[in-house]
């Protein structure tokens, strides 16, 4: 049994360019390919805390991730008037680095794209996989470009809906969790330096969270009977409505909402897999494993835990026992984001058995700044 040299990673999202980069850091031979052919991520923004910075910081890009985003002190629960109710604020899990981070998700992207292409890491666009045939020892892969290849272990970072799960564990796909969330990006109102969360409200919370100087993004996550579609055109209208009874920043902050094009709507649909995420030298991380609700925005900084946990143990072990040690280190937390997450919406949806929001959220923000 040998250590792998030769990896294949399929997805060139977050924890795909994570681990290719972590991969190639310890030296293993490591390729990527994406299916869009313009590398293109949705505009809206995302919220990450320590253990984000902390995982891009083994990666080489945890100052650059920060530079690329607005640092804020933490979150806080206010009531329907934007009254205090809980302050958390972050505990920063590296040394001169902040720990509450709101970035756009193309400005992620980029820290991430430039970071793997200056390592010179070849990532094929526009190329997804035919078929794979693991024969114990390798992996022969067919490509939609008519070429092939043979890898030590091929990684499958392809997202919720993904493909290579799709061969592995033909039944598992995402559930709708019965939410749906609603984002757009406006004017950061000067000195707002938290990530508010409105509570009070049943069936959903709405919150926002700074990005930049200039802007943050508003988010509103609600119960949607039916997994209902909505008319491209009245996104703006139908999200306003969601904002509507709130004071606060808040109040000011929805009015900003009038573009139905610039309306991320996202039904919530998560899928967690049992352990292992591996069936011979295939291997499942981030959403693919393991997609959550955004309830405690964690879905990039595990897909970047997952990455860094899988490159330090494949460049120490064989890969069987790589696979066995990821596994090990990250199986119950990625299960405990995931699980609290959906249990969160559930309180949002069922508040007359909800348990304490806050005490939760300020549970695991604490947990998920101990070291993985
Ligand atoms: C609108 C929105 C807002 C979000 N906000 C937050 C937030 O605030 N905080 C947070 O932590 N998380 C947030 N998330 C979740 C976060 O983006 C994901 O959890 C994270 O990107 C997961 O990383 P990943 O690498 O598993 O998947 P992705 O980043 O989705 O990457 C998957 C990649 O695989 C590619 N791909 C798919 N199928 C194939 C195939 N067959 N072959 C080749 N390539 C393929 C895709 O094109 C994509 O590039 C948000 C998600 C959405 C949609």
């Amino acid at each position: 049994m040998t250590k792998a040299q030769k990896v294949l990673v399929i997805g060139g999202g977050v924890g795909g360019l994570a681990v290719a980069i972590g991969l190639h850091q310890q030296g293993i031979d490591v390729e990527v390919v994406e299916r869009d052919k313009d590398w293109k991520v949705y505009h809206v923004g995302i919220i990450v805390q320590a253990n984000f910075v902390r995982a891009l910081n083994v990666l080489g890009i945890g100052d650059k991730a920060v530079k690329a985003g607005y640092a804020y002190r933490g979150a806080r629960f206010v009531d329907l008037n934007g009254n205090v109710l809980k302050e958390l604020p972050g505990d920063t899990a590296v040394d001169g680095l902040p720990s509450d981070l709101g970035l756009t998700r193309p400005a992620l992207h980029k820290v991430l794209t430039e970071k793997t292409l200056e390592l010179g890491i070849p990532v094929r666009l526009g190329v997804t996989f035919e078929s794979f045939e693991d024969n114990g020892e390798n992996v022969a892969v067919q490509f939609s470009d008519g070429t092939s290849g043979s890898y030590d272990l091929v990684i499958g970072a392809d997202g919720n809906y993904s493909a290579v799960r799709k061969v592995l564990w033909p039944d598992a796909r995402p559930q709708y969790t019965g939410q749906g969330v609603w984002r757009y990006n406006v004017p950061r109102p000067k000195g707002l330096d938290w990530s508010d969360i409105y509570v009070g409200k049943d069936k959903g919370k709405v919150g926002y969270c700074p990005l930049t100087e200039e802007d943050m993004y508003i988010f509103a996550v609600f119960e949607e009977p039916g997994n209902p579609r909505f008319a491209p055109e009245t996104l703006a209208n139908e999200m306003r409505k969601r904002l509507e009874g709130y004071g606060g920043i808040m109040a000011e902050a929805a009015a900003h909402v009038t573009d139905p094009n610039l309306v991320v709507y996202r039904p919530l649909e998560a899928c967690i897999m049992p352990a292992p995420w591996y069936k011979g030298r295939v291997v499942l991380i981030g959403d693919a494993a393991h997609s959550a609700t955004p309830h405690l925005g964690q879905g990039a900084a595990m897909a970047i835990e997952d990455a860094v946990v899988l490159a330090e143990e494949l460049g120490t072990r064989d890969v069987d026992a790589a696979l066995d040690a990821f596994m090990e280190r990250r199986f119950e937390r990625a299960k405990l984001v995931g699980t609290s997450s959906i249990m969160l919406g559930e309180w949002d949806m069922h508040p007359e058995t909800a348990g304490d929001p806050i005490e939760l959220t300020d549970r695991i923000r604490k947990k998920l700044a101990e070291p993985v």
